[in-house]
């Protein structure tokens, strides 16, 4: 079988080293160029490879084709695989035939990597043998070719989903949905719904899907559509006989008949996003049998990936968060509920079709001051000069968090949540928030 890996990144790699232990004859094939230490692994396996291009005699004459999550379908050489009737599948759809144990998926729009991390804290603090995977981390495959025996928590983004074909996870989490990524589904919402949907479609009646039922899109789905999982709902303002929920400001998770409270007070993130995650979290771990005691410390000592609500410092007596990772409205919207002193806020960057609308409430009540750092700030301006008086612009991060500190004082909170994509000004949004980490600790 001749197994062709589009895309030499940690996951297409990994999906090389697993193809050649289980005997594929593979070509890894690069538009872009491949990094050395992934060239140099490759060499050493006698896997063959380019860089800079895609030389379609050698790949269109695969039995199976392993893009990278980022090669859109409009690529013209996925386009030729498709016209060749060519399997064009994900790194999770290849890898998974071959893990031995059963995996726990993650995806939705926003809360991915925080409830993939705490979900993957909670049983490795069990003593599980538990794997990290998907969008974060060391690769599957890789992971899959050390210890085929492990229990996965797979990260998965609707990009992934996609080129998923027959795997079922046999715990799925959609933590919420709103609109993202639509330039890559024909701007069409409800293709993006249907995409994170996907995490569902092989599952059978004894699998699980564990979902925010305060979600609309999710909501409507489940109204329309079938799945055959059992439904295990999470939300802070309804009850139910399975599910978590929260009573007294404790979350109540209630699985087969098996009640656990965690008080919210004990829980190591803030804010209600959080809470949220914790639900899904908590109930996977009960459904894998985890101590409510290994729980409940878990969820207390939790340390969370950097530029999610990241406390830097506090100078002046003025508390500075990097919440660089709200790449959407959503997010901030998240970031902002949270908030409880007089906040200056850092926004801006590259508009992904943002309203506005949904912040309105919180904005007006918490913000003095608002500092734009994108290069086309006009929309920002525009929803917010009516009710925000401090609204000033800035051109690097050196600039926004000098002007951010001018604007506080003491008792307030300095937030960088950017609601936008961060590639105007950065190279990403980790570089954003290092560099805002960096700018802070010179004050
Ligand atoms: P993802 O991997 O889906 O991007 P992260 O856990 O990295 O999610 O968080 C991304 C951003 O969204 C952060 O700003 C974080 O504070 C915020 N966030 C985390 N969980 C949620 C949630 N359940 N709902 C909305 N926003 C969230």
């Amino acid at each position: 079988m001749r197994l062709v890996i589009l895309g030499a990144g940690e996951s297409g790699v990994g999906t090389a080293l697993l193809g050649k232990k289980e005997g594929y004859d593979i070509f890894v094939s690069d538009f872009g160029s491949i990094s050395e230490k992934y060239q140099q692994i490759l060499n050493n396996e006698k896997i063959e490879w380019e860089q800079q291009q895609h030389t379609e005699s050698k790949i269109l004459n695969a039995d199976v084709v392993v893009k990278s999550p980022g090669i859109p379908d409009k690529a013209p050489i996925v386009k030729k695989l498709h016209e060749k009737g060519i399997k064009v599948i994900s790194e999770i759809e290849f890898v998974y035939q071959f893990a031995k144990n059963t995996s726990i998926a993650i995806t939705g729009s926003n809360g991915k990597t925080t409830t993939t991390m705490l979900t993957y804290h909670l049983l490795k603090q069990e003593g599980l043998n538990v794997g990290l995977a998907g969008n974060i981390g060391e690769s599957y495959g890789k992971q899959v070719v050390l210890d085929p025996e492990k229990l996965f928590v797979l990260e998965l983004s609707s990009f992934q989903l996609d080129g998923n074909i027959n795997y079922n996870p046999h715990i799925a989490i959609i933590t919420n949905i709103s609109p993202d990524h639509l330039d890559r589904y024909d701007y069409k919402y409800e293709n993006y719904i249907a995409s994170k949907f996907r995490i569902t479609m092989n599952q059978t009646s004894e699998d699980y899907l564990i979902y925010d039922a305060d979600d609309e899109a999710i909501n409507n789905w489940l109204k329309n559509n079938q799945t055959k999982a059992q439904l295990v709902p999470f939300s802070l303002t309804k009850k139910f006989e399975k599910g978590a929920y929260l009573e007294d400001n404790n979350i109540i998770a209630m699985i087969n008949n098996e009640k656990m409270t965690v008080p919210v007070a004990e829980i190591a993130i803030e804010g209600k996003h959080n809470v949220k995650n914790a639900m899904a979290a908590t109930l996977v771990a009960q459904m894998m049998r985890v101590r409510k005691q290994t729980i409940r410390e878990s969820l207390s000592n939790f340390q969370n990936a950097e530029h999610r609500l990241e406390k830097v410092a506090k100078i002046n007596k003025v508390q500075y968060i990097n919440d660089s990772k709200a790449t959407n409205v959503n997010a901030t919207y998240f970031a902002l509920e949270s908030m409880n002193t007089p906040t200056v806020w850092i926004v801006g960057g590259v508009d992904k079709g943002n309203d506005y609308d949904e912040l309105m409430s919180f904005v007006n009540e918490k913000v003095k001051a608002i500092i734009c750092l994108g290069i086309d700030n006009t929309k920002i301006i525009n929803a917010f000069s009516p009710i925000v008086d401090l609204i000033v612009e800035a051109s690097s991060m050196e600039e926004a968090v000098k002007l951010a500190s001018k604007a506080s004082e003491e008792g307030d909170t300095v937030l960088l949540s950017p609601a936008c994509a961060s590639f105007d000004l950065f190279t990403s949004y980790e570089d954003r928030g290092t560099q805002f980490k960096n700018e802070v600790q010179k004050l």
